[in-house]
């Protein structure tokens, strides 16, 4: 049986760790906010920004929250955008992703200023990443590779592979692998022979967004596998994008939905504001 990486527990180290950090910055005058932008009240948005506001509390930072009705237009956000850009106390902003259709979200991520672009979604964040230079990193990879690393799973020389290409997970996830020296597949909808390649993983990881879809026939015995997938099954019942029950009897270490990678992006977030609070004055 695997041993369940525990990401609740893990995040709350993380949390614990960054609320002695600001305690100390706030000594030496470093202060800061998050401002939280939600467009519209999809649910699932406003427990997520309700999630990210009790971090920011419970670290200690405080949170500007900026609820946004859904005909906002695309102008009015990119101008609150640049108001916050320029705003000093300002060291992190986070648009709430999905916004409603009629706003572009490329060109809204693209407004951020990188030096708050505390998602890790703006183009120069994302190439900063690629070339291994210092940036905010994207908080769901960012928070696999800490889950990992403080779980005691090597990666160097592993063969990892992401099932998944998007941009806030499958691409950034492949990257950060890469750096930490593994041999990296990513896979997608158009693979061929996908269980095949999956059943090569020393660690396995799925993000495509696809519920229990990944089962035993996808998984070598003794593989690390980590689910990203959040979805709601008929029951209403929180699962991922692996099958846990069939999947844990043959891996060696698995990630729970809910409890495992959810926890840890918005630690990582919560880590990027406090790095944002860490550096000089950006406005
Ligand atoms: P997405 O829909 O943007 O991307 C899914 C990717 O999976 C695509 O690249 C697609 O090519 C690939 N894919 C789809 N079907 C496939 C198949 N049958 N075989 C192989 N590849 C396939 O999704 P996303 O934004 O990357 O999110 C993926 C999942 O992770 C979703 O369930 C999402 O809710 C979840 N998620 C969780 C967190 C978290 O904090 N835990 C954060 C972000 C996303």
């Amino acid at each position: 049986m695997a041993v369940i990486i525990d990401g609740k527990k893990i995040s709350q180290q993380i949390k614990d760790e960054l609320k002695e950090k600001v305690e100390k910055l706030r000594m030496e005058g470093k202060t800061g906010a998050l401002a939280v932008i939600q467009v519209g009240a999809d649910p699932a948005s406003s427990v997520y920004v309700r999630n990210k506001k009790n971090a920011c509390a419970y670290i200690g930072i405080e949170s500007l929250a900026y609820e946004l009705p859904e005909d906002t237009s695309e102008d009015a956000l990119l101008q609150l955008v640049e108001e916050l850009n320029g705003k000093e106390e300002v060291k992190g902003i986070l648009v709430q992703l999905p916004l409603p259709s009629h706003i572009c979200e490329d060109k809204v991520i693209q407004a951020i200023s990188p030096g708050k672009d505390v998602d890790g979604f703006h183009p120069q964040s994302v190439g900063a990443m690629a070339i291994g230079e210092k940036g905010f990193l994207s908080c769901t990879p960012a928070g696999i590779i800490e889950l990992l690393k403080r779980s005691g799973i090597e990666m160097e020389g592993k063969r990892c592979v992401v099932i998944g290409r998007s941009n806030i997970v499958g691409k950034p996830m492949a990257l950060l692998m890469l750096r930490e020296n593994a041999t990296v597949t990513i896979t997608h909808s158009r693979t061929k022979n996908l269980p095949e390649i999956c059943r090569q993983a020393d660690i396995l990881i799925a993000a495509l967004g696809k519920p229990r879809f990944i089962g035993a026939e996808y998984v070598k015995e003794g593989a690390v596998v980590v689910d990203v997938g959040i979805h709601r099954d008929e029951n209403n019942k929180l699962c991922g994008d692996v099958k846990f029950e069939e999947v844990e009897k043959i891996a060696s270490a698995i990630t729970p939905v809910p409890g495992g990678v959810g926890p840890m992006t918005i630690a990582m977030l919560m880590n990027n504001c406090v790095q944002g609070m860490e550096e000089e004055p950006k406005a």
